[in-house]
């Protein structure tokens, strides 16, 4: 049998030979190929375990290699497949030439298997090889069945060599019933939009934000409702794909966050990290290159709330994914990739004592705090976000009013806005208007001539940048989404600038 391993770096790892070979000499084993400490610890592991399962552990000298040595090796995911095949070098495994499977898990001294992360893309690296047989944990069953491979869980290194026994002799155990199954995070939306009273503006921009994947920024005095909105806008999201959802999972897999026997995520992902994260928390990144927040928030939600208490150099970081839609990485020895393609939402105060905007407020900041607080999310990252709304504390009256609508009744308009974005970009490389390119806003937002017309005066009257007139032309195209309209009409762009008057300056602020 050939036995391949896995390595999780970055989104893709890579693939590894597991080569055995046995012959007399001292006892020993060595191990080639650019392993980590994890890897090199592997060999006590090993022996352990292959003598407490019941077998032999050889007399003689063993040299493990794993191939590409060029490849740096990372984590104790190779126990299993090293395990294996020592026994199968050794003549303690039936015999099967033709057979390919990857094998991952970590071993216990007693022999027992251990889950570990990564195995989605274990499972998918490997079926782009066309190894179709993959044996991993138990505990990572249901993420390696997702992908209709011949997927086995083992809870033992005894259990996983009486598998192969059985697949020498071509008797393939039947395979996991792969229905998939969904994770418990599908579900953290904490509350509905009717618990927002009044709010109309807000509620209406979130509606926009969310159909159209436009990025967001709030703005305005604590208590105003920033975050309870924000945090309700992951129900108004479609559930993922299932190109999605594996792309999804595979992260979270490669992060360590999918529990035992959890199988493919379906929502889209709500991420809120908190404002003193790390720089390699947020990009990702570390010896291993894990996924950071802007890749676990992958088809879903970035929420920065309080965002200008990040670091400078996060905010910063922000950038370049939200340009890309992915992450490149690079360590000492290793350069890997990441997805990070999340609608950014940012919440904010308008100045550093949270009073600016805040009727009966008195704000005791001076004028360079404010500057100072408000150029930290100017600029290059604001360039990226069509949507910014003031936002102010409502009043005593609309508090006792009646409920504001539902989550429901506003995701049924979302979901079928989203719906004829698809239908209208297929076959082209993004799917929602807020990810429409420059080069093709004149051809999916086409105005009339008095739409135009009056489109051109708002323009001047406003003084807008050409930035904030693609954006404006996007948000229209979404908001005649929501109508159910193909025809962009004056009325879709005079709201689309109401959620675009702030500027891309310091001065947006002072509008409030
Ligand atoms: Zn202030």
């Amino acid at each position: 049998m050939e036995i391949y391993g896995y390595d999780p770096t970055g989104f893709d790892g890579e693939l590894v030979t597991i080569e055995v070979d046995i012959r007399r000499g001292i006892p020993g084993m060595d191990l080639v190929g650019l392993g980590d400490e994890a890897v090199r610890e592997s060999k006590e592991r090993v022996r352990a375990a292959i003598r407490n399962a019941g077998f032999c552990f050889p007399p003689d000298r063993i040299l493990v290699n794993l191939a590409p040595a060029s490849v740096r090796k990372i984590g104790s995911g190779f126990d299993l497949p090293i395990a294996a095949a020592v026994l199968a070098a050794s003549g303690q495994l039936a015999s099967s030439p033709d057979l390919r499977a990857i094998v991952i898990g970590e071993l216990e001294l007693s022999g027992r298997v251990r889950p570990v992360r990564g195995v989605l893309s274990a499972v998918a690296i490997a079926l782009d090889h066309g190894i179709s047989v993959s044996i991993v944990p138990d505990e990572n069953l249901a993420e390696a069945a997702s992908l209709g491979s011949r997927a086995y869980g083992v809870s033992s290194l005894g259990d996983c060599a009486s598998l192969m026994d059985l697949m020498a002799v071509g008797r393939f155990p039947p395979v996991f019933d792969a229905v998939p199954r969904f994770n418990s995070q599908a579900t953290t939306v904490e509350g509905d939009f009717s618990d927002l009273h009044g709010q109309a503006v807000l509620k209406r921009a979130l509606e926009v934000a969310a159909a159209g994947a436009h990025n967001v920024f709030l703005f305005g005095p604590p208590g105003s409702g920033k975050t309870m909105a924000a945090r309700r806008f992951q129900a108004l999201l479609p559930d993922l794909k299932q190109e999605d959802s594996i792309s999804v999972t595979r992260i979270h897999s490669l992060a360590g966050n999918l529990g035992a026997n959890e199988g493919l995520i379906s929502r889209p992902p709500f991420r809120s990290p908190h404002h003193s994260a790390s720089l390699e928390g947020m990009i990702g990144g570390g010896r291993y290159i894990r996924p950071g927040e802007i890749s676990l928030a992958h088809k879903g939600v970035l929420f920065l709330d309080e965002a200008a208490e990040f670091r400078l150099d996060v905010l910063q970081a922000l950038r370049e994914p939200l340009e890309e839609q992915r992450v490149s990485i690079s360590r000492a020895q290793r350069s890997a990739w990441l997805p990070a393609d999340f609608q950014l939402i940012m919440a904010a105060n308008s100045c550093p004592c949270g009073n600016l905007g805040r009727a009966g407020g008195i704000c005791v900041c001076s004028p360079q705090e404010i500057l100072k607080y408000r150029k930290r999310m100017g600029g290059p990252l604001l360039d990226r976000i069509d949507i910014r709304i003031p936002v102010s504390p409502i009043g005593i009256s609309e508090l006792t009013g009646i409920p504001g609508e539902s989550t429901a009744a506003m995701s049924s308009r979302v979901l079928a806005a989203v719906d004829r974005q698809e239908r209208r970009y297929e076959g082209l490389p993004f799917s929602r208007n807020g990810r429409l390119p420059p080069a093709l806003i004149g051809r999916f937002c086409s105005l009339d001539d008095d739409t135009a017309l009056a489109f051109a005066k708002a323009v001047e009257r406003l003084a807008l940048s050409s930035r904030a007139c693609h954006s404006i032309l996007k948000i229209a195209r979404t908001i005649a989404d929501l109508e159910g309209e193909e025809r962009l009409r004056k009325s879709h762009v005079l709201e689309a600038i109401q959620h675009r008057r702030y500027g891309d300056n310091d001065f947006f602020w002072d509008q409030t």
